[in-house]
């Protein structure tokens, strides 16, 4: 068995001993199946929070009121959650109550899909009563119960279906979809920050264009954070996002393949990170650039650069192999890399000219960078003081 499990083993037997039930439920389970990395190991148990606390030395409790506590065992955190079932959810944010129950298949039926809601026992026998692992082999996404249910509970569910099927490259089963698409409108009383993490999720899976074309059919891209829609029919699907490298390329192709009038609105509305805001906006400035120069290799940096080449690469279905060996070569053809690697400060340079500062010397470092950047001016003190003194505003 799988290390990862064996580790994990301790805890799920020690529960055990003290008269309680515990297994390894959620995706690791369907991770397992799937032969897939795994993330991490949840464990569900018939025992109560406090009895959790009690029983392992260290413990964190992360979501007593949900019933989960993270026990740490030889420098691994594995949440055991008490097996729980769910009121339906009011504010469409949290459960609006949450009871414990005794039984192991109650706690799986809360669980969304049938593949999420399989559990596995000490000695690793799979229990899955809502068909997971067949439908796992079917490679279809099935909700655990009506789908249209299940939608309304937590409409969440329609993006973490759409994220599924994109991670691991699968259909949604008939019900479903029907359920997923009367159900889509509900979307839009789900947080946007929980919206956008399954978002991403699904940007990075290994089917997104197929996934986005059926999100556009079944009207959910209607009902994200901000209406999506493709600048022209097919751009998503067509668009290889497995040659993306990183979630800023993502968000940086949705917007060059969608109608956005206002880059800055549009991130915003999706309440992405600042860091992220920026980056997006630098890597839509840079893929604008279609011959770079010098000093704009310097102002954007080499990262960059090479990122929007990727992003050019993957919208236009071309090769830039021969144009990214000339970026890099060009780079290392900059003396500095910043202004710090200037070796005359503004403080000599106000002694040199003898002028107070003022404006004027922002204008002069900016000229003797371009300079520097350019090739036109010698990184050497002294030709850079001869040029200072010849400086004229
Ligand atoms: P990942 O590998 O990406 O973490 P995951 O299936 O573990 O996928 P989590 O969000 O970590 O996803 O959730 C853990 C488990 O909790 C799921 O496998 C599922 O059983 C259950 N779960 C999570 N979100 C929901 C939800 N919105 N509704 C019902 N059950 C859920
Ligand atoms: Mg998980």
């Amino acid at each position: 068995m799988n290390e990862m499990f064996q580790n994990a083993l301790p805890i799920l037997k020690r529960l055990e001993e003290e008269g309680h039930r515990a297994y390894f439920v959620g995706g690791c389970v369907r991770d397992l199946i799937l032969a897939r990395s795994i993330k991490d190991i949840d464990i569900a148990s018939s025992a109560r929070p406090e009895d959790i606390q009690r029983i392992f030395p260290k413990t964190i409790p992360v979501g007593i009121e949900h019933g989960t506590v993270i026990v740490r065992h030889e420098s691994v955190s594995y949440e055991v959650t008490t097996f729980r079932k769910e009121d339906e959810y009011q504010d469409y944010r949290r459960p609006s109550k949450v009871w414990f129950v005794d039984d192991l298949k109650e706690d799986l039926s809360r669980r969304d899909f049938t593949f999420n809601a399989m559990a596995m026992d000490t000695s690793f026998k799979l229990i899955d009563h809502f068909g997971g692992r067949e439908d796992l082999e079917r490679k279809q996404i099935r909700t655990v119960g009506d789908p249209n249910l299940r939608f309304s509970e937590d409409p969440l569910r329609i993006m973490r279906a759409c994220r599924f099927m994109s991670m691991f490259n699968m259909t949604i089963e008939e019900e479903t979809m029907l359920a997923l698409k009367s159900k889509a409108y509900l979307l839009e009383r789900i947080s946007t920050e929980r919206i956008a993490i399954e978002f991403i999720k699904l940007l990075q899976g290994v089917q997104a264009g197929i996934v986005l074309n059926v999100m556009k059919k079944s009207s959910v891209l209607d009902h994200l954070p901000t209406v999506m829609q493709e600048k022209q029919t097919g751009l998503y699907q067509d668009f290889d996002w497995n040659t993306l490298e990183s979630d800023e390329q993502r968000w940086t192709a949705i917007l060059l393949l969608s109608d956005v009038s206002d880059v800055r609105e549009f991130l915003k509305s999706w309440k992405l990170p600042n860091h992220m805001i920026k980056k997006v906006g630098e890597l839509m400035s840079a893929y604008r650039i279609t011959s770079w120069s010098k000093l704009d290799l310097y102002r954007f940096g080499l990262e960059t650069a090479l990122s929007s080449i990727t992003l050019k690469s993957a919208i236009e279905n071309k090769d830039y192999a021969e144009e990214i060996v000339q970026l890099k070569q060009r780079y290392t053809e900059i003396p500095i890399t910043s202004r710090k690697d200037i070796p005359l400060d503004g403080k000599e340079i106000t002694k040199i000219t003898q002028r107070k500062p003022g404006i004027w010397l922002g204008k002069l470092l900016e000229e003797m960078e371009k300079k520097i950047v350019e090739g036109e001016l010698d990184l050497s003190t002294s030709a850079l003081k001869d040029w200072v003194k010849r400086w004229e505003p």
